[in-house]
């Protein structure tokens, strides 16, 4: 699978998404480390602190699902299907996604490729609970 073919898969999980108040839709997808694939979308709700990303539903799945080791994933979000502009991960999903996942993990983007560490460089984490 490449990384464009990753990237369509995040677009059309996106395509399930609940978002009636911002319709800004996003789709993730998670690729484990033993080649799973986890969907997620976010599910937004009328008390807006409710709503949930797409990264952590993905996420939550999995992990739900008896899979903790992850090797990639994609997202894609925008407004009436336009989703060439990069959707970053945020702070939230950066910190559920470091629970689990090194520095190299993989994020696919419209524009490319990135690594956890190029967007949360440091982090709140287990070392530091010991
Ligand atoms: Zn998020």
């Amino acid at each position: 699978m490449t990384n464009s073919d990753f990237f369509e898969m995040a677009i059309k999980s996106a395509e399930k998404a609940y978002a009636p108040y911002s319709n800004f839709k996003v789709g993730a997808v998670l690729l484990t480390d033993d080649g799973q694939i986890f969907t997620g979308c976010n599910i937004e709700n009328a008390s807006y602190s409710m709503t949930i990303c797409a990264e952590r539903t993905a996420v939550f799945k999995a992990v739900s699902s008896g899979f903790k080791n992850f090797k990639a994933i994609a997202v894609a979000g925008g407004i009436d299907g336009d989703f060439s502009k990069p959707c970053i991960p945020c702070g939230a999903c950066l910190q559920v996604l470091s629970e689990f996942c090194d520095n190299d993990f993989m994020i696919v983007l419209s524009d490319g490729v990135y690594r956890l560490s190029d967007f949360l460089p440091k982090m709140f984490s287990k070392e530091n609970l010991k």
